[in-house]
Order: structure tokens, then sequence, then C-alpha cells
């Protein structure tokens, strides 16, 4: 079985639907859009020298010519390495070269960033160069055979030991989280679209497929990614609209002065997930947009897959424990187990905290190149999410807590380890530690508490130059506390819990 099958499905049913739009206007339609497709993809093979599970990285805003280059690496039998754009070229450089990838697509402000890397045997193209579209006007490949297991995505998410790990994503994870999408989050009809104004590489990249496979339309919007004001000009001209979105940029949306004078008739349904959604802002969201929200809960590691909640759970307010409801992740999906596990991985009692543990046919494969993290991660068969959670007893799950550390601001993950080890090496910088306070935009914000080597210190402008030299921008605090020493317990282990704290009482009496 091969990912690309859908779209070659899609070209032969409905060769004229429209399968692509950049902004208004509609820009190819699927019979179209495949032939350039199985273009690329023999090009990959006969031009750039790629074979069978060879991988080809991404680094590329949300464009049209993403959505065919991952269908051409598929079609191929080769494995796609989105990278999320607002990386750091340092950042792009780790996961080039630990995916091993041998090609590199890039959109024009990045291709800098990427050349810069040197590694060799790396080649790159920009999509936005002739060479591009001399590319997709060729030959047709046939599609590759794929074997169930065969590596579809390289999936890289920040590793709480702050390097980035690559889940790998199968053609079945994928096919089965599609056909989920169906099953548990919503319906899509042939004159339906969704539109990408979240990364692609990420959160937005996932809601490709189900659209393929329904034969409904890929909307890229000019900015190449979220603009609230955009996306209610585009909601006017692209009927049956879906739109994956972070809390904070539902949020932001509902903000916008737009919100309620727009008209937004053609918007069918914001998917929401990716972080947590306060319940005043769901019910906002909801008064504002209509009764169009959904919720999914997954991970890299099991994307867009662990519980859903349908606009109809969102919808019955009659429900005796619909608040709890509405606070909740919801159900577990039809193609997962899910269940809540203790220190020894036990079945908890409903109601009882513990981890999140997930088994089924969309979990990843394992990570790249990294058996250890992998056994870790999969013991006993079962994905151990690093989330906290809870069970009622209808079946309904409710995250309590993330996996301690994590902090996600404005819906992006971002490790506290990873800022920690450079804010480390500067040389007056004697102990560190990162957490996440809660911010009304942003859901959270980074903020590091520092204690000082030397007696001469260290100022807070020297610390954000170290981390614009190392990390993506959003990475970085937005606040350093100097303080004298940090909380530890008896092993001399910080105690970020404690952190917190103090952070809320400070923040309370300021
Ligand atoms: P990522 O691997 O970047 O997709 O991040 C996944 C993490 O985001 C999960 O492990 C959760 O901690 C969090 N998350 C995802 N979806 C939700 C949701 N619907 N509600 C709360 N947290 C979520």
């Amino acid at each position: 079985m091969n990912l690309a099958r859908l779209l070659r499905r899609a070209a032969q049913v409905a060769p004229d639907n429209w399968a692509v739009a950049h902004g208004h206007d509609n820009l190819r339609r699927f019979g179209e859009t495949e032939a350039r497709v199985a273009a690329l993809a023999r090009r990959l093979l006969t031009d750039f020298g790629l074979r069978h599970g060879d991988r080809v990285a991404l680094a590329m805003r949300n464009s049209p010519q993403y959505f065919e280059l991952l269908f051409a690496a598929w079609h191929a039998g080769l494995t796609a390495v989105p990278i999320n754009a607002k990386l750091h070229p340092k950042e792009f450089e780790y996961i080039l070269g630990h995916s091993e990838a041998k090609l590199c697509f890039v959109s024009t402000d990045l291709a800098e960033g990427v050349a810069s890397v040197a590694l060799p045997g790396l080649r790159t193209v920009c999509v936005d160069d002739p060479e591009y579209e001399r590319l997709a006007a060729g030959e047709p490949l046939t599609i590759a055979d794929c074997a169930p297991d065969d590596v579809a995505w390289l999936f890289y998410t920040s590793g709480t030991t702050g390097r980035p790990k690559g889940a790998m994503l199968t053609h079945c994870n994928l096919l089965t989280m599609t056909m989920g999408f169906f099953t548990d989050v919503d319906s899509i009809d042939a004159g339906d679209c969704v539109l990408h104004a979240a990364p692609m590489s990420h959160g937005s990249g996932q809601y490709i497929l189900p659209h393929v496979a329904a034969m409904a339309k890929q909307v890229i919007p000019a900015s190449g990614g979220f603009d609230a004001a955009e996306m209610f000009d585009l909601m006017r001209v692209h009927p049956g609209m879906c739109v994956f979105a972070a809390p904070t940029m539902v949020r932001r949306l509902i903000e916008s002065p737009m919100a309620r004078s727009a008209d937004s008739s053609n918007l069918k349904t914001i998917v929401y997930g990716g972080g947590p959604m306060y319940v005043a802002d769901l019910k906002r969201a909801m008064e504002v947009l209509g009764p169009k929200l959904a919720q999914i809960y997954g991970q890299g590691e099991s994307p867009m897959t662990i519980t859903a909640m349908t606009k109809a759970r969102h919808r019955d307010i009659t429900h005796s424990r619909y608040e709890q409801r509405l606070a909740s992740v919801g159900v577990a999906q039809a193609a997962v187990e899910v269940r809540v596990g203790g220190n020894d991985d036990e079945t908890l009692a409903v109601g009882e905290p513990g981890e999140v543990l997930v088994r089924g046919a969309t979990v990843m494969r394992g990570y790249w190149r990294d058996p250890e993290a992998s056994a870790k991660t999969l013991r006993g068969g079962w994905l151990h999410t690093g989330d906290v959670g809870a069970m009622d007893a209808d079946g309904f799950l409710t995250l309590m807590d993330r996996s301690k550390d994590l902090i996600i601001s404005g819906g992006s993950n971002i490790y506290p380890r990873e800022v920690e080890e450079v804010l480390l090496r500067h040389p007056a910088v004697g102990e560190v530690s990162v957490i996440g306070a809660p911010h009304p935009d942003w859901g959270e914000e980074v903020v590091a508490y520092v204690v000082g080597r030397t007696a001469d210190g260290v100022t807070a402008a020297e610390l954000d130059a170290l981390c614009l030299d190392h990390i993506a921008r959003f990475k970085r605090p937005k606040r350093y506390v100097f303080v004298e020493a940090l909380p530890k317990n008896n092993y001399g282990k910080v105690l970020k819990t404690e952190l917190r704290r103090i952070e809320a009482k400070n923040k309370a009496g300021a």
C-alpha cells in the first residue's frame, strides 16, 4: 500500500475537481496535480539518484508545492521529512544530518539558512525557481510498491533530552489516521476544502490526507501562514471549509475585529488541538463562530489520533456532564486503545490520574535511529505519551497536566532542557531552570530563572542574544528572573513544580 494511491484515485474518479487553491484562486485540478506529482516522482529518482526509502526534506512555508512534493515523495517510495519553517538554521542542520536527507526542497525565504548548512551530499532545490517547474513537467512514474511498515513521514518532535526525535510514521499509520478522521472527527464532501493556516510540517499537514481521500480541495493562504483577517477573507471565497487551529489561533481568530461582522457561513469545521483549550475560550468561540468546533488529541507519535470530540458532542448542551465534557479531550478514537496507566503501567480506576497510554495502528514504528528512546516510549507495546490524564466512567479522557516540563506557547512545543542548555553556555550563568508561566494570549510564556556564577553577573539582553544565536526565536525566554538559588530536592534536583509556585506567587504579588 502507498498513500500516493489516494491522489491517484482522486485523479481517476474526479479529475476535474479542484485539488489546490492558492489564496482566492483555484490553482489545479486533481488530474493535472497527479500528473505533476508522477513527473516529480520520476525526477526524484532519475535526476537526483534517490532510492526507495531515501529521505527528502521539506524546509518550506505552506505552499502549493508542499502538497505535491509530499505526494511525489510517497509516489516514488521515498520518506518525506517536513521541517518546521520557524526553526533556527542550526536546528535545520541537526534534522537534515540526523535524517541523512539527500535532497532538501526549500522556499526562497529559507534558502539562505539551509544553504549555510554544510552537509556533504545534501542537494537543495528552491521551489520558487523555474527549475522546479521543469521537474514537474515530464514523463510519469508508476507508483512505487510500499509495505505498510515503510516510513512515509519522519515527524521530528523536540525530545525531552533537548534533541529532536524523528517519529517514524508509516504508510499504514497515516492511512489509519485518515480513516479515523471520518469515523471520529468529521465528514468531508467532495466540494469541501481544508485551509492550511497552521504549519503543513506539523498540525495542518495531517489534514491533507483525509481531504485527498474525500477528493476535496487544499487551500493554501497567500501569506503561507496564520492571519486572522486573511482567514475570514478566504472563508468568503471557499465553501465547506475545515481548518486545523491550535487553541491560540482560535483565540486570536475570535478576538479579531472581523470576527463578529465577517460572513463565516462557508466555515464548516474548526478542529482544535495540540494544546489545552480553556472552557471559557471554547464557549466564546462557539458563540462567535457557531457550533462548528471539534477537538482532537494526538502527538507526533500518534498524530491526530488518540482521542476526539465531535461537533455533535460540543453541541450537546443538555447533557448532565456537559461542562466536564467540554473540559475533556473526548473519547478514544475507534482505531486505538487508550488507557490510563499507573507507575507499573497497570490500568488505573475511573477518575484516577496517570499516564495516558495508547496502542493501535496509528502509533509510530519507533524513533528514527534511536532504539533506546523507541524501546522506552513503546515499552510493553504501548505508546507512553508523557501526558497525565484521567478517564471518566463514560470513557471521556481529561488531561490534567502535560509531561511535567513541556511548555506550550502559541501552539508550539518548547522543551525547557533545550533552552537551558543554550543559556548554560554563557560563562556567567551558574544554574538555570526554564518553566512555562500562564499567559493570556500564548497559553504559556517561557520564563528563565537564572543563578549567576560570578558577582558581576549577566544581563537579560546578553542571554537573549545567545538564544537568538542558537535556537528558534519562539523558544527563547520572554522574561529572565535572576535569583540566588533554585529550589531543589534532597537529591539536588531542581523542583520545577516549586518554581512554578514561586512564579505564580510573584505574579500575584506584582
Ligand atoms: P506534538 O507532538 O507536537 O503534536 O504535541 C503533542 C502534545 O500536545 C501532547 O502530548 C499533549 O501534551 C498536547 N496536546 C495535544 N492535543 C491536545 C489537546 N486536545 N488538549 C490538550 N493538550 C493536547
